[in-house]
């Protein structure tokens, strides 16, 4: 009985954490004084807006200092419509969400898809401006704000104290928080995850980073709407100072606070700031003898230590102590295999270069490249470092752009697609330059490659409603894991694992997509002798179920003994090409081969 008691204390503790919290949130409001409650709705109301910065900051990694206006919005047309129009809160609630769904959706297409500083300085400009609307607009009562805004109903039961605010708040707060972390769980968090540091990764697994950022984007802002709703039925009355551009840094601070890469960040982020703020707020002005501000200059000069000393915020500390670990340590449970694509004939016409062109500045990193290669074949691509080589893998795969020729995959052009559209048609690649996300597991990095073989998005992955197809996805990534030999390491962060294992875990994430044509950059780089025989006898297994391979690799041995053919490349251009026996005694070859060692 003992193990069987223990596998099930194994299987619920992941839930103790957030079972506790729970457990403390329903005792609180018989425990607390109003005073009490009332700072707790604070922190819901918080938890709410930080959750969408979580995911928009601290995952995707894009920076938002105007999440109070996304509040404000909120918290105005409620106040708005229920004052002056005596309209349902419902209603206030409806459009609310819809005028900040436009505003979210028209920022977003501008700055999102712009990279670097675009979409935080939009967003402190937009952040302002706001303000200053609410601020000088008569309708909305200027600098003096909306009174007597109406209590919530619901279904005759009016929400017309903290109490009762407090159970709407952290049903809410609650929700969002189960979404979020359901959604960073599945295909489209997955997704997520990889747009912070590994977006031409995901681009090359068929992920539309620019929809994505733009739907988390969304999101943040929707949450913070709800937040500003709210709100405004809670303290009754609105004023643009509670949605000044100072609030949306302390929204901020508690992000980072909390730790703005977990989902739980956003609640211990939100605590500790709003309890903070409260108590300095008590004691700073006795202190300086006048009133004023001060809180924000004390956040401040916290922040520093904090970030020196705990950089992903208090949520991995409390985690330790919690010894709260993440889920999905087990293999995945068996499950119907997804689709397979289907595949040309041996011998026929697979890929093919003709003239391909590729300067970098005064560089010509390719200069003029034709070769074929047919299906079922294992063709390498060799050369001395700086060859071009690896830029050829990004022409091909849609990383980079061609300056001229034309490459045709199955007689069809591709070089004027996106890479997310060439990996649809079946190419898949792994990159010289190991681009896992480090701090997934194996089995969620190798998920990601069978991202075209799923359809379910980011809303399906909220509510919980993809999960046929996440085990299906999932089952996947655990056989192509096993094919490759690191079962062993399925739940293992691939930031702990050596380089050359994180190679293979690599051409595990590209079987995953059922390619048609593997790209394989330095498969063997750092691979001990044992693993690259493993690895020739799994590549010579693909190519006897039909798998094309394109293959750059150093260790002639490894690659005489395994290719069909090679192409020679030297600065950018073609000098050789034929049979491994033909290419060994190649003159050019041994020339450049010699002249590289010199
Ligand atoms: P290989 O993979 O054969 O070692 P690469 O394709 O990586 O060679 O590089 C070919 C040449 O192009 C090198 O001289 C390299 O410095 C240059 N190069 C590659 N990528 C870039 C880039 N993004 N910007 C500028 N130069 C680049
Ligand atoms: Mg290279």
């Amino acid at each position: 009985m003992k193990p069987l008691r223990a596998a099930r204390s194994a299987a619920l503790r992941p839930y103790l954490a957030p079972g506790v919290f729970v457990a403390c949130l329903i005792a609180a409001p018989f425990l607390l004084s109003e005073f009490y409650v009332t700072l707790m709705n604070y922190i819901g109301l918080a938890t709410l807006v930080v959750l969408g910065l979580v995911l928009l900051t601290g995952v995707a990694g894009l920076m938002s200092f105007g999440q109070q206006a996304f509040v404000g919005i909120g918290a105005y047309v409620t106040a708005w419509l229920t004052t002056a129009y005596s309209g349902s809160p419902w209603l206030g609630l409806a459009a609310g969400l819809a005028l900040t769904g436009l505003i979210a959706l028209g920022l977003g297409l501008i700055t999102v898809r712009l990279s670097g500083h675009y979409l935080p300085i939009s967003t402190i400009a937009w952040g302002i401006s706001v303000y200053f609307v609410f601020g000088n607009l008569e309708a909305l009562g200027k600098y003096n704000g909306l009174g007597g805004v109406p209590a919530l109903s619901l279904f005759g039961w009016t929400v017309d104290t903290g109490r009762k605010s407090y159970v709407l708040i952290w049903i809410a707060a609650l929700c969002a928080l189960v979404a979020a972390r359901n959604l960073l769980d599945s295909r489209a968090g997955r997704a997520v995850r990889a747009l912070r540091f590994r977006g031409t990764m995901a681009e090359s697994f068929g992920v539309d980073t620019a929809q994505l950022k733009l739907v988390i984007f969304l999101y943040a802002a929707l949450l913070a709407s709800l937040s500003g709703w709210l709100y405004a039925h809670f303290v009754r009355f609105v004023s643009p100072g509670a949605f000044n551009v100072n609030i949306g840094i302390e929204y901020l601070f508690m992000a980072v606070v909390g730790g703005a890469s977990q989902v739980w960040g956003a609640v211990i982020g939100a605590s500790l700031l709003t309890l903070l703020k409260e108590w300095l707020k008590d004691i700073l002005p006795k202190f300086f003898e006048q009133s004023g501000n001060y809180e924000v200059i004390v956040f401040g000069l916290l922040m520093l230590p904090l970030l020196h000393r705990a950089r992903d915020g208090l949520m991995p500390v409390f985690a330790r102590l919690g010894r709260n670990e993440r889920r999905g340590a087990a293999a995945p449970a068996a499950a119907p295999a997804l689709a397979r694509r289907t595949r040309p004939g041996a011998g026929e016409p697979l890929l093919a270069l003709n003239d391909v062109r590729k300067n970098f500045g005064g560089l010509s990193a390719v200069h003029g490249l034709s070769f074929e290669m047919r299906s079922g074949e294992i063709l390498a691509l060799i050369g001395p470092n700086g060859a071009g080589k690896s830029t050829v893998f990004n022409i091909v795969t849609g990383v980079l752009p061609a300056d001229g020729g034309e490459i045709r995959f199955r007689s069809e052009r591709i070089d004027d697609l996106p890479a997310r559209r060439i990996a649809r048609r079946g190419i898949a690649r792994t990159f010289q330059h190991v681009n896992l996300v480090g701090s997934m597991t194996v089995l969620e990095n190798v998920a990601i490659g069978a991202h075209l073989r799923g359809r379910k998005g980011t809303v399906a992955a909220m509510l919980r409603v993809d999960q046929d197809e996440e085990r299906r996805l999932l089952h996947e990534a655990a056989l192509q894991v096993e094919r490759v030999g690191l079962s062993a390491h399925l739940a293992e962060a691939t930031a702990s694992l050596p380089l050359g294992q994180q190679r293979v875990v690599e051409i595990a994430r590209a079987l995953a997509a059922d390619p048609v044509l593997l790209l394989l950059d330095e498969p063997a780089a750092g691979l001990r002798f044992q693993e690259k025989q493993a690895l020739a006898g799994l590549l010579r297994g693909l190519r006897a179920e039909g798998m094309s391979i394109l293959l750059v690799e150093h260790d002639m041995d490894f690659v005489m003994g395994l290719v069909d053919r090679l192409v020679v490349m030297d600065f950018g251009e073609k000098i050789a090409e034929g049979l491994p026996r033909e290419i060994q005694s190649d003159p050019a070859v041994i020339e450049a081969y010699l002249g590289g060692i010199e």
